[in-house]
């Protein structure tokens, strides 16, 4: 929308007279843009558009019955939480205090949420470090330029934004940093007055609900430490909660640190193009996934590694995940041995599972299962030590031909074990015969890893926060989890500590800005 409830107020008859042809022309431009708009979200609802139920407003709710547990537990996080910070009195610059409009009129109220009011309540206020104008740029009324005329601007609202200082060489640690900011109200030669208000973002439709916005208690500084704490240190939102309250005494609702961290996925969300981008260029990727609860149903935490990137995913186990994925992909793809990856040319398996079950049989107490067992550990051993010997000056004659006669052994051995009554041994024959190419692919190519360890010890952190959180319970929560592990993860790939970047994708972001690219 270019214009706002206040400056449609100001525009009538008499107004419209009183413009140029070319003002007259622009603003009919604008207002017929905004038309179009409204229009359109007149026509808009839940059935139509990317908008969630709870989008909707109050009285179009069937009975004031939610669609969906989470949109009822969302909202009502909302409605507790401090995410948007009240208005606060705006001081007047040095003229006109009369005409400085405060949205309310804190004084005579008690602090906090009052009965009824929407979700803003909030009783903390701490003395400002500083303090941020927002001046109107262009007259909303006739188009034309307006100078930050500090002298005829009047400030109408305001809000105080707590943030945190990550960059702060004069004090040592976390330095809360405290901003009163001012939107100022502009008169123009035109007679009309233009109000600064405060920036959005689009967001993604996959994370539908979700709002970018400058006007949060939470700035960028301080939402970036809180998806630190929930991600890295895998706190959760209650103990993020206390450490915000006995650390920096500051007190914050679950409902604002959980918003926060859904905006702060919000932000980083086009990222994900340019490592899908990466994974899709690399020339080897590791491929792993496990298993992950969201709500009632388990899905998959998917991860790939590339060289310079890493890409998480929560979705479901199928063929079509991997295909989507890896659609373009012509570099080799390590893996375990799940099936969904088998139609991939070129493929190689991690070694350390195979090794970890030959070891077992080796130590069956079946005397045949036994005997195979060894064949295969040793066999694999064997070969192990040849490609790195290969690693550090190539054979004379290329390893499969080489070591010809021991792969021999090895299928004719495995050829018997198949038939085998021993269920495991029968397993890892068939395993072996199945995979036979993907698993020796590494002799031709000895520059190729052995094992999956990358998307492993990737896998590894993650794990550790299911365990801890149970997952997620709705696919949004999902999603968000997935790209912020995909930005963090990416980022200490590369070298960078990640919470710059978010603070910097945050700040872009809520102002309608484009998303920086990751650091390189
Ligand atoms: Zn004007």
């Amino acid at each position: 929308m270019h214009l706002s409830p206040h400056s449609l107020r100001q525009i009538d008859d008499a107004y419209l007279q009183s413009l140029e042809v070319e003002a007259l022309r622009g603003l009919s431009a604008r207002l017929l843009a905004d038309l179009k708009e409204a229009w359109d979200r007149l026509n808009q609802g839940p059935e139509n558009s990317s908008r969630p139920p709870s989008s909707r407003a109050p009285w179009e709710r069937p009975g004031g019955v939610r669609e969906s547990d989470a949109d009822a537990e969302a909202d009502a996080e909302a409605a507790d939480g401090d995410l948007e910070p009240a208005p606060v009195e705006a001081k007047p610059a040095e003229a006109k205090p009369a005409e400085a409009k405060p949205a309310q009129t804190p004084a005579a109220r008690k602090p906090g949420k009052q009965p009824g009011a929407p979700g803003i309540g909030r009783t903390q206020v701490f003395p400002a470090n500083a303090e941020q104008a927002h001046y109107p740029d262009t007259c909303a009324g006739c188009g034309r330029p307006l100078a930050p005329a500090v002298a005829v601007a009047v400030a109408y609202t305001g809000f105080q934004a707590v943030d945190l200082r990550w960059d702060d060489s004069a004090r040592p640690g976390l330095t809360l940093w405290v901003v009163d900011h001012r939107y100022y109200e502009t008169p123009c030669p035109c007679g009309h007055r233009t109000r600064a208000v405060a920036g959005h973002g689009v967001v993604d439709s996959l994370l539908a609900g979700i709002e970018l916005n400058e006007w949060r208690l939470v700035g960028p500084g301080l939402a970036a430490l809180i998806v630190a704490l929930a991600l890295r240190f895998r706190l959760s939102r209650a103990r993020i909660q206390e450490f915000l309250a006995e650390g920096l005494g500051l007190d914050l609702s679950i409902g604002t640190i959980h918003q926060t961290l859904h905006e702060a996925s919000a932000a980083v969300a086009p990222a994900e193009e340019e490592l899908v981008q990466a994974v899709l260029d690399s020339a080897l990727l590791h491929a792993d996934e496990t298993s992950w609860p969201e709500h009632d149903h388990t899905l998959w935490l998917w991860v790939f590694v590339a060289a310079t990137a890493t890409l998480y995913y929560v979705a479901g186990r199928g063929k079509e995940r991997v295909e989507n994925v890896l659609d373009g992909f012509t570099g080799w793809l390590m893996s375990d041995g799940w099936g969904s990856y088998r139609h991939y040319p070129r493929r190689l398996r991690c070694w350390a599972h195979l090794i970890r079950k030959a070891r077992g049989l080796a130590q069956s107490g079946d005397r045949e299962a036994r005997a195979f067992g060894q064949w295969v550990l040793t066999t694999l051993e064997a070969l192990m030590a040849a490609v790195y010997a290969a690693r550090e000056g190539p054979p004379p004659v290329d390893l499969p031909t080489q070591h010809a006669p021991l792969l021999a052994a090895l299928r004719a051995a495995c050829e018997r074990g198949q038939g085998s009554v021993h269920q495991k041994t029968h397993a890892l024959a068939v395993e072996l015969l199945n995979d036979w190419e993907a698993i020796f692919q590494v002799l031709s190519h000895p520059e190729l890893p052995l094992t999956n360890n990358a998307a492993e010890r990737a896998l590894r952190h993650w794990v550790i926060l299911r365990k801890l959180s149970l997952g997620t319970r709705t696919a949004v929560g999902s999603r968000v989890v997935a790209l912020l592990a995909s930005v963090i993860d990416t980022c200490r790939q590369r070298g960078h500590a990640p919470w710059r970047y978010l603070e910097r994708a945050i700040a872009d972001r809520r102002a309608g800005l484009p998303l920086a690219p990751l650091p390189q």
